[in-house]
């Protein structure tokens, strides 16, 4: 698909499948995404083997991530099902009011054709059948996935289970599509099609702000909801490393080499008061990276800037390498130091280095770490490592409202993003377009939506979730009172 006359094509159908979609009953979306869910099962080793050899990614984590994406499916399948998520309000008509008010009914409706670009580090869980087309198909949008190119026959092979699914449940024609397409123009004019409603992005920062950009320059601006990338502070409490720094280095360290650090929850930045319990903890941690065996990165573009980016980083000003090879050809783990100062003035230090890079920040004090924190933009995570006596003393400093994130993390790392109703997997930019919304959980599904009130409809006009007998019988606020 290299003609960007194609696109105009994908578009008019994607637009046509939407007209049909968006009113199809939930029970049969529903079905539709169990369907791609159990097709994606059927494929077996053959689909995981395929991805392994396109992406470097070990068998056992594409195991686990294509769970992860079925039950995403599944998820959203229950979701849509049980039908509450719609967020339905009922305002009778008061004619007594002075003046009278009208009846008044709203709830989210879907908001027409998603352009979903696949992200690469996720092949399953955030690419073809991923997280943000899964929400998008449940809340009743027709789909159009940019594939990405480094996992190109993985993401052909999903889009054909996914299309077997739709006709195996009677899906209108068109309502997911696959552009093959690399290339940037493809993805701009995807963008700025005048049928795209909103876009669904994983990826750099870069691409990310890109695609945002083409949105804006539209007739008719549509939000891209964009995930872009993010350091995952962590500090390191006085009282928690002097009790246990043994421990939380070894923690640290797991998470850091994990998948070779390709996560955009890696723990890129570790803020700790100079100590002997500091310096515990550095030979810790240098012990524990020093058993891991580095792997191949996702693509040769994404090896290509963690060498160039990690270079620049440790030859800046007051940083001090404690641990990796510099000089060696293939990528591996790196640690560093650098003091406070000489960080809270370099901007390069504070960007996401996509790989297993990780700085520990040397303050003189908790105050230190916490300022060297707010010279931070928006975050995916934030994590704190504290014992009961660091809440104690230092409880306003720690407040996660106080904190540029998403979610806060007390005692633990942020790699491992729970698929669950209370997660948030977003954050103020630049880690996100849109801190208002997540891209993991049930509540993804709102980037989808928009509200809709109907003023003196006839019952016949409404949609079943708003008509007064309530068929759906799903959770209504009703003149002021939420009726389950
Ligand atoms: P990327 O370069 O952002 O590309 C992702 C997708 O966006 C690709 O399909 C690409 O199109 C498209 N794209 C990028 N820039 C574009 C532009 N200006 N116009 C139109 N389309 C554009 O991400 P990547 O290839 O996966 O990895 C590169 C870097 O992204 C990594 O080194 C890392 O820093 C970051 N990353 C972050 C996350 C995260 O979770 N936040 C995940 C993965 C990667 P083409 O197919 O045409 O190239």
């Amino acid at each position: 698909m290299g003609d960007l006359n194609d696109i105009q094509v994908v578009m008019a159908n994607a637009h046509s499948a939407f007209e049909t979609y968006r009113v199809i009953a939930p029970e049969q979306r529903a079905a539709f995404l169990e369907a791609i869910a159990k097709n994606l099962e059927s494929a077996g080793e053959g689909l995981l083997e395929l991805t392994a050899k396109e992406t470097h990614l070990p068998l056992p984590r594409l195991r686990g991530e294509m769970v992860r994406t079925c039950f995403q499916l599944r998820m959203y399948a229950g979701q849509i099902r049980e039908g509450h998520w719609v967020d339905a309000f009922i305002d009778h008509a008061k004619p007594d009011k002075n003046p009278p008010a009208p009846d008044l009914r709203s709830m989210q409706v879907p908001i027409g054709p998603v352009v979903v670009f696949g992200s690469s580090n996720f092949p399953y869980a955030y690419s073809t059948a991923g997280g943000d087309s899964a929400s998008a198909l449940a809340a009743g949008c027709s789909v159009v996935v940019k594939q990405h190119p480094a996992h190109a026959e993985t993401s052909i092979y999903v889009y054909a289970l996914m299309e077997h699914a739709a006709v195996q449940t009677g899906m209108p024609p068109h309502v997911i599509q696959h552009v093959e397409d690399s290339g940037f123009q493809t993805g701009k004019a995807l963008v700025q099609h005048p049928a795209t409603a909103a876009v669904g992005f994983t990826g750099s920062y870069a691409g990310g702000m890109a695609l945002h950009g083409y949105a804006q320059e539209r007739k008719h601006p549509i939000p891209v909801f964009a995930e872009m990338g993010s350091v995952n502070p962590v500090l390191l409490l006085p009282d928690a490393l002097a009790t246990d720094a043994a421990g939380i280095a070894s923690k640290y360290a797991a998470s850091l080499t994990m998948g070779m650090g390709q996560f955009c929850t890696n723990p890129g930045l570790m803020f700790g008061v100079d100590s002997a319990a500091l310096e515990s903890f550095t030979e810790a941690l240098v012990q524990a990276v020093k058993f891991v065996i580095p792997s191949p990165m996702l693509h040769t573009g994404i090896e290509k800037a963690y060498i160039e980016k990690s270079a620049k980083a440790l030859q800046s000003k007051g940083v001090e390498l404690i641990f990796g090879n510099p000089e060696s050809s293939t990528p591996g783990v790196f640690l560093a130091r650098v003091k406070a100062d000489a960080f809270k003035e370099n901007p390069l230090l504070h960007q996401e280095i996509f790989g297993p890079f990780s700085v520990l920040v040397v303050c003189q004090s908790v105050e230190e770490m916490l300022d060297c924190c707010h010279t931070l933009s928006g975050q995916l995570t934030t994590s704190i490592m504290a014992t009961e006596k660091d809440v104690g003393t230092y409880l306003n400093l720690l407040k996660a409202e106080s904190l540029q994130a998403g979610r806060v993390v007390y005692n633990g790392v942020p790699t491992g993003v729970e698929v669950c109703g209370a997660m948030v997997h977003g954050g103020p930019y630049p880690a996100t377009t849109d801190s208002r919304f997540t891209a993991v959980g049930p509540k993804a599904i709102y980037r989808w939506t928009r509200p809709l009130c109907w003023q003196n409809a006839p019952d016949l006009l409404l949609p079943d979730a708003l008509k007064e007998n309530n068929p759906l019988q799903i959770r209504r606020w009703v003149d002021g009172v939420l009726k389950v």
